[in-house]
């Protein structure tokens, strides 16, 4: 009996590095979420990469409870 053992090479998939998310875009016309942008902005110029990621993580969790219907 042959070794009917095949590797699967799997093709590029997917993958998962939250490391390298794209940035959230700030609301338009929220005032905190253009003040992080700023901030990122500048942390990012800074080399200041952890601040920047503390900016993005803070904008994608502001709430925005006025949503037009
Ligand atoms: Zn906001």
């Amino acid at each position: 009996m042959g070794e009917s053992t095949r590797r699967q090479t799997t093709v590029s998939g997917p993958v998962h590095l939250l490391d390298h998310e794209p940035p959230p875009e700030p609301t338009p016309g929220c005032a905190v979420c253009g003040a992080l942008a700023q901030q990122r902005a500048e942390a990012e110029r800074r080399g200041e990469w952890s601040r920047a990621t503390d900016c993005s993580v803070e904008m994608s969790r502001h709430p925005h409870k006025e949503r037009r219907r």
